[in-house]
């Protein structure tokens, strides 16, 4: 059985805490892997190494520090193939899929190329007599990122390279369901450049991430999963001092209004609620038609594309979605299924017993479509996480401004209209974080930034683009007088620029 330890000091090492996981293969049920899980003490020699290793990175002139990232992206680029395959065979998404993982991640870290650019300060010459005023970005020292199974490559690449480019060292915490890859960019981050020290990966469970969230050593953390253990970590690491910015789960909706053209709709539908079987934070999981007639046509044209849809192993190229990540994951989802039913939503495809011949063993599950779902029911309120899409049929534009605006979650929302107007009232006035005009799946670009409103995101500054530098940095402003010559005296009231 192939053993996965934790990588500290440029080299992997195994765990010590006999303490293990079990890495499964999503498209057999098999297990693949054995991954180690940390206890305290190896947490806090991973951040001894950082703290250790990240003066001398972090005075290292940011010109280099872009070097190292560019190298980065060239030794990616030269294994993606092989990178996309094997996070493939520990999530379950298919591999296009993956590859879009991978390149979501890389486009931060094309972003952090520009680090020299990005850290400038500012200056300000002549701001009293013979006073200059500037602000400088510093580095804060070691970082921490906790990440979750469904972007294995995107958010610890999210997450890390902003931080090492600002010359910080990093301590990753990776899912532990899907290890490999956030131990392989650690491999190719060395081989890039970057010292033995800078970027170190424990695995583990909640042991590793307390051990993290008590270690003083540690100056900000930065969590990417389910909103309840976001709320916990935003909690303690701020009771601990630390800067925090959590993001959690989320209740997609995309608005279907009279106007859209129905078949773009139907295909954003499909895509950005069943790809990689709904296990996207991104994920369209409510549709909310704007009318009856709306409401009748979308589910015309919806509900044959839901029953056509293709489950294939991750490795099948013509796959529409894969496996969930475990058997666990794929029960809880049918289990909200189960209850759809007994909530009484309408169950309009079921895909509950679809068994992939060949794959009996696999996590896979068909494409589910519920209609006249409410707002009072659990299924509308409690994100799912799997291949199920819940049709909300609101009788009018305000109530469907009004349902992403109430839902507990603000990550993501979509409009589909061909009318300007309204496009541009509800951009304006929806109460969520990023949002989609004909778009369903509205993740900014790496130089904007990503982030969710509500339970969807606990801190003020968001991830990747301008506000990842203001959270890995810390500003510093200096007041400088060099006037030989000037002699005022003792002053006993508050310095004015005179
Ligand atoms: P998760 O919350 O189970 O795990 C996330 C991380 O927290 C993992 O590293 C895990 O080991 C750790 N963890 C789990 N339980 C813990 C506990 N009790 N104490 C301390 N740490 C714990 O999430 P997941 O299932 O890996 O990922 C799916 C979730 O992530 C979904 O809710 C999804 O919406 C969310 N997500 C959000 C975004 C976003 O940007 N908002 C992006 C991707 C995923």
């Amino acid at each position: 059985m192939r053993e996965i330890g934790h990588f500290i000091g440029g080299k992997e090492v195994k765990g010590t805490s006999g303490r293990t996981g079990d890495v499964f293969n999503p498209n057999t049920g098999e297990v693949q892997a054995r991954v180690a899980f940390a206890k305290t003490s190896e947490v806090e020699h991973a951040v001894a190494v950082a703290e250790a290793a990240q003066p001398a990175w972090g005075a290292i002139n940011p010109q280099r520090r872009a070097r190292v990232m560019f190298k980065f992206l060239e030794l990616i680029q030269a294994e993606y193939d092989d990178l996309a395959r094997l996070l493939s065979s520990e999530h379950g998404k298919t591999f296009a899929d993956s590859k879009g993982d991978i390149q979501r991640g890389l486009e931060v870290v094309e972003f952090a190329c520009g680090i020299p650019n990005l850290m400038k300060g500012e200056y300000s010459e002549g701001a009293g007599p013979g006073i200059d005023l500037f602000s400088i970005r510093q580095p804060l020292g070691v970082v921490a990122g906790i990440t979750p199974f469904n972007f294995p490559a995107m958010i610890p690449l999210w997450k890390a390279a902003p931080a090492i480019a600002c010359g910080n060292a990093f301590i990753l915490k990776p899912s532990e369901r899907d290890p490999s890859v956030p131990m392989r960019i650690a491999e190719l981050f060395l081989k890039a450049g970057l010292p033995a020290g800078v970027f170190n990966v424990v695995n583990g469970d909640k042991e590793a991430v307390d051990a993290i969230l008590n270690d003083r050593r540690i100056q900000a953390v930065g969590f990417v999963g389910s909103s309840a253990i976001a709320e916990y970590i935003y909690a303690k690491g701020c009771a601990a001092g630390k800067r925090v910015q959590c993001f959690g789960g989320a209740k997609n909706h995309m608005i279907v209004m009279p106007d859209a053209d129905m078949d773009q709709a139907v295909d954003a539908l499909v895509g950005a609620g069943y790809g990689s079987a709904g296990e996207r934070c991104m994920a369209v999981s409510v549709a909310v038609p704007v009318g009856q007639k709306t409401a009748d046509a979308l589910m015309k044209k919806l509900v044959p594309r839901v029953e056509g849809l293709k489950i294939g192993p991750s490795t099948d190229p013509n796959a529409d979605y894969g496996p969930m990540v475990t058997r666990a994951h794929m029960n809880k989802v049918r289990e909200y299924v189960d209850l759809g039913v007994k909530e009484g939503a309408k169950l309009v495809v079921d895909g509950r017993n679809f068994k992939l011949q060949g794959y009996e063993n696999g996590n896979f599950m068909g494409g589910c479509l519920f209609d006249e779902v409410t707002p009072q029911m659990r299924i509308y309120k409690e994100e799912i996480f799997g291949p199920v899409l819940s049709v909300v049929r609101a009788k009018d534009y305000e109530e469907a401004v009004r349902l992403p605006s109430e839902h507990d979650y603000g990550n993501g929302v979509a409009i589909f209209t061909r009318d300007g107007d309204t496009a541009r009232d509800f951009t304006s006035r929806v109460q969520v974080g990023m949002v989609g005009v004909n778009f369903a799946i509205p993740v900014p670009l790496s130089y904007y930034t990503f982030g969710g409103w509500k339970r969807s995101g606990f801190g003020d500054l968001n991830q990747h683009g301008p506000d990842s530098i203001r959270f890995y940095t810390k500003t510093k402003t200096v007041t400088a007088r060099w006037p030989s010559g000037t002699k005022e005296g003792a002053e006993f009231v508050i310095p004015t620029m005179k």
